[in-house]
């Protein structure tokens, strides 16, 4: 599968956004939250593309060849390759926010049974945990962050829809789970997408087993 760029994208540029995701990737993969070849990855290259895993490809075995360039519409630029079916998600968060560079999805068990346990209130709040400030714009664990919890569905429109209108009520959102599913989370680059990822990985951990305690 070959990659063509638009003249305007260098490929210094897509090089090393596709790197950046690949190393991710392969990181992510080793702590087991990508199982079976599931979870996708994405960066901003500029104002009108991303760079995204191509769909169906081992998490952690990806390279350059397995990253492909797609427009905020979620259509493949310079390839015949196909991105991940919930690609729309990816570009929502581009489209929505210029300042953010980089989505992560990933599909990890703590992430999976949460998503499950908290569907019916269809929120997590996470409220006195120091590592909420892992999160930007969090700035004291007194604060309550709120995760929302989206059923899942094949029909990527209708999640794009519930996400735009959590949104479009004027409430924060720097992730979201996806019932039975896995997390999504974004940052301004890399660095800060890793953090939140781990964060909230951590802190979904630590509600699980504050449940499982409280009830034995
Ligand atoms: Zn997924």
């Amino acid at each position: 599968m070959s990659q063509t760029l638009p003249a305007a994208i260098p490929a210094s540029v897509f090089e090393q956004r596709a790197d950046a995701i690949a190393e991710a990737a392969r990181e992510l993969s080793a702590m087991g939250w990508t199982p079976a070849t599931s979870s996708n990855f994405s960066m901003r290259v500029d104002a009108s593309h991303a760079a995204i895993t191509i769909s169906g490809r081992h998490k952690g075995k990806l390279g350059r060849d397995d990253i492909m360039l797609i427009d905020l519409d979620g259509e493949p630029v310079g390839t015949d390759a196909r991105p991940s079916a919930e690609t729309a998600l990816h570009t929502q968060v581009y489209r929505r926010w210029p300042e953010m560079n980089a989505v992560l999805h990933t599909h990890s068990r703590t992430q999976s049974v949460a998503s499950r346990l908290f569907a019916a209130d269809g929120v997590v709040r996470l409220q006195g945990w120091e590592l909420q400030k892992a999160i930007s714009g969090c700035h004291t664990h007194e604060s309550t962050l709120e995760i929302p919890v989206f059923p899942n569905t094949q029909h990527m429109p209708e999640l794009v829809a519930r996400v735009a209108a959590w949104l479009d009520a004027g409430k924060p959102l720097h992730a979201y789970l996806i019932d039975g599913h896995g997390i999504y989370t974004w940052g301004r680059d890399m660095a800060e997408t890793r953090r939140h990822l781990e964060a909230l990985e951590f802190l979904l951990g630590c509600e699980l087993d504050l449940k499982k305690l409280r009830a034995s």
